[in-house]
């Protein structure tokens, strides 16, 4: 998400979700294949900054706290043998490196260098780069579409993908412009794991009306690529929907009991690719079950969801 979309969603959808939030009896979600915890609802005022849960012993994540920012992103970490992999920083004012040191050391990885990456340039995932300015053996990958082909080596942007060797974990960086000019997702093969920043995520999948095509174009080099590469999971950078099918928090909700499970599972990718097949002459915003399509266009005035890219 970004904050500019904020400005011009916040107003129009916290009227048309308001019914949503009337509802107190939030519904439990189901028990998550991949964590232990439900992640912190944002209630308590002293939750800590990032909720750390692990995957495994070298794949962690992040979730920065509600109380922080409403967009409470996710964050990954990702440790090889040789290198560690840090995929997006949260939203602004984050400061997770004395976390994501904290975890190095645990592991007793200490020492290893570190690559910053995001799975896109928006603020709510760029917001903690600061913190590893002055980090040693760190590199933090910069925000534009060239800055993530120049790093990952792809030469063909966004038809190619890139790689990372981590020692012993090698993750493929597939371009998935359409939410964003430099998204990319990430497909860690040690878990089976792609990781689907704002592209796909059990929430509201952005985009500018004109960018329907390109965003589809994307999940449909997402397809090919999983037809020889095993998805188990999606892990995106937010949590929006309810854990009751098709509905959704308020905007800027700071509270999310009953919030939907993070991980999609790998047939998510064929649900949001059909949602965008099904797009007619225009994307208009379209609830489903596990994500909602909130195409919208880049200048509102005069229009209202859901039929606000409609052509005049
Ligand atoms: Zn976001």
């Amino acid at each position: 998400m970004t904050r500019l979309t904020h400005i011009f969603l916040s107003a129009i959808l916290l009227g048309s979700l308001s019914a949503c939030e009337t509802r107190d009896a939030a519904i439990a979600a189901p028990p998550s294949s991949l964590f232990a915890q439900a992640w912190n609802a944002g209630i308590d005022p002293d939750e800590p900054a990032f909720h750390v849960q692990e995957i495994d012993a070298t794949t962690f994540v992040l979730r920065q706290s509600l109380q922080a920012s409403f967009e409470a992103p996710f964050l990954y970490l990702l440790l090889g043998e040789d290198k560690a992999l840090l995929i997006d920083t949260g939203a602004e004012g984050a400061d997770p490196r004395a976390e994501v040191d904290r975890l190095l050391a645990a592991s007793g990885r200490a020492g290893l260098p570190l690559v910053v990456m995001h799975t896109h340039g928006h603020g709510d995932h760029v917001g903690g780069d600061a913190s590893f300015a002055d980090r040693p053996d760190t590199i933090v990958v910069g925000h534009t579409a060239e800055d993530v082909a120049g790093f990952f080596g792809i030469d063909l942007w966004p038809d190619e993908n890139g790689t990372l060797d981590l020692g012993g974990r090698k993750v493929d960086v597939l371009p998935t412009p359409g939410h964003h000019a430099s998204h990319v997702m990430v497909y860690d093969a040690a878990t089976r794991i792609l990781f689907s920043g704002d592209a796909i995520y059990p929430g509201r999948l952005y985009f500018v009306c004109d960018k329907a095509e390109e965003y589809a174009a994307s999940l449909g080099r997402v397809a090919d690529f999983a037809q020889t590469h095993q998805i188990d999971w999606l892990l995106g950078g937010h949590v929006e929907m309810k854990a009751e099918a098709g509905q959704s928090f308020g905007q800027q909700h700071k509270s999310r009991r009953g919030e939907h499970l993070l991980e999609l599972p790998g047939s998510a990718l064929g649900d949001v690719t059909a949602a965008f097949a099904g797009i007619g002459d225009y994307p208009r915003v379209t609830p489903f079950p596990e994500f909602m399509l909130l195409p919208h266009p880049a200048d509102p005035t005069g229009k209202s969801p859901p039929d606000w890219c409609k052509p005049a």
